[in-house]
């Protein structure tokens, strides 16, 4: 979240001047892609469950849509800004790049805690902000999602208030529907096993057997559970995660050196993602401050929760033992945050590139929604571990061949295919 000392824009800025000038890019592309091409802000009236009325404020930014209909998630977040807006939706345009999907990039959000929400006020808000949007937004111009603390549920509500204002069925204007409703299998699964095939990909790279390493998590939301749950199928050892404690309104680390099973963590979190501190002791956890998640001596961290969550001050505390960040979230990491990890030799998987398996994902549900045909959940994955997979060693190969960064070769990727398209349609 954008805050007085951190701006998510000005850091996704920052990050693509300092690759265009590696590039040698022209200034009218450099101008046309450190901006975004259109942004619309709204209010969103609402009547109250006790009768009242209260006004919410909505976005949709579409970074690019050079490649394809803009693509990106909708969040609902109390702290939700404008500049982190854009931020994500400039991110989303580098993520579908990197993966070479037909989309380009677009995000939006609401100012609102869905945790003082009813379903029914929530509802309210999902359809106020499509009866806002609907006319720059559909199967062909821009495809919402869900993101932070955003469902199928809130998704099928969009789609049903899009379908009644245009008056056709139009399952491709939104992506992470319900199952049964327009949804693809594996859609919940995709962008947490799309990072662990990623980090899979870079541990068998290096020679490392993934069944000895050990890894601790930020977050415990739809991208970290999904992680863990894989990261540990495939023998790995997750031994810490933070999460989120609204009541305390900080975030607690749990920590248990023996292993953390998924599916007996997910028995005691709340559908948002937060873990009851009385049953994790009993469960054996020990339950240290929020940011310990960090210093952990482990072989990999997983920063999957907000974004400005490794920066000057937290990088340092990453133990000597880490040789891996996989990161789950959209810009957990900050450029300050890229130099210290980079004296420490920590092996990168950048944000665009390693949680790129749900927009993937969301694509393959598009593709299936306009042939009204579904695939098995095996299909499915198996598509979405090729991508990744190629995407990965694309990246990896670049960053070696160059000598690079990881996250300055994924940049080099995708700008150079947007631009390219930008340059192709005639437009700078
Ligand atoms: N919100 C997810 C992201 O940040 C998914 C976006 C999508 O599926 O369009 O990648």
């Amino acid at each position: 979240m954008a805050s007085e000392s951190f701006n998510p824009f000005k850091m996704a800025q920052q990050q693509f001047d300092a690759v265009a000038e590696k590039l040698g890019l022209d200034q009218a592309t450099r101008d046309f892609l450190r901006t975004p091409c259109r942004e619309y802000h709204f209010n969103i009236p609402i009547r109250m469950d006790d009768g009242s009325y209260k006004v919410y404020r909505g976005f949709r930014v579409q970074h690019s849509d050079a490649r394809g209909p803009a693509k990106g998630g909708i969040r609902f977040h109390p702290q939700e800004t404008i500049d982190t807006v854009k931020a994500l939706a400039m991110w989303m345009t580098w993520k579908t790049a990197v993966v070479d999907i037909p989309l380009g990039g677009g995000k939006g959000g609401v100012i609102c805690d869905p945790h003082n929400l009813s379903m029914r006020e929530q509802e309210a808000i999902c359809r106020g902000w499509v009866r806002q949007i609907a006319r720059n937004v559909g199967p062909l111009q821009d495809v919402p999602a869900p993101d932070v603390m955003t469902t199928g549920q809130h998704m099928l509500w969009m789609l049903d208030e899009y379908e009644t204002i245009t008056g056709f069925k139009s399952p491709g204007f939104i992506t992470g529907k319900p199952i049964g409703m327009g949804g693809s299998l594996a859609r919940p699964e995709a962008t947490g096993y799309g990072a662990i095939f990623t980090l899979r990909e870079a541990l068998k790279e290096k020679g490392i057997d993934i069944g000895k390493t050990t890894a601790s998590f930020q977050g415990f939301g739809n991208v970290s559970q999904f992680a863990i749950d894989l990261y540990t199928q495939y023998g790995g050892k997750a031994i810490a995660v933070s999460s989120w404690d609204q009541k305390e309104q900080k975030s607690f680390t749990f920590r248990r050196k023996s292993g953390i099973d998924m599916k007996e963590l997910l028995g005691i979190t709340n559908r948002f993602g937060e873990i009851d501190r009385i049953k994790a002791v009993e469960l054996g956890f020990e339950v240290l401050p929020g940011e310990d998640w960090i210093d952990q001596e482990v072989d990999i961290l997983v920063p999957a929760a907000l974004e400005n969550q490794v920066n000057a001050q937290t990088a340092p505390q990453i133990h000597s033992s880490v040789k891996f960040i996989v990161e789950g979230a959209n810009g957990p990491t900050t450029p300050e945050a890229d130099e210290i990890i980079k004296k420490k030799n920590i092996w990168m998987i950048p944000d665009f590139l390693a949680n790129a398996g749900g927009v993937t994902c969301s694509y393959f549900e598009q593709v299936q929604c306009n042939m009204n045909f579904f695939w098995t959940k095996e299909e499915v994955l198996t598509r979405l571990d090729n991508k990744m997979t190629e995407a990965y060693h694309a990246t990896s190969e670049l960053a070696q061949k160059r000598n690079v960064y990881m996250r300055d070769a994924a940049y080099m990727i995708s700008i150079s295919r947007v631009a390219e398209a930008v340059k192709m349609r005639g437009w700078v």
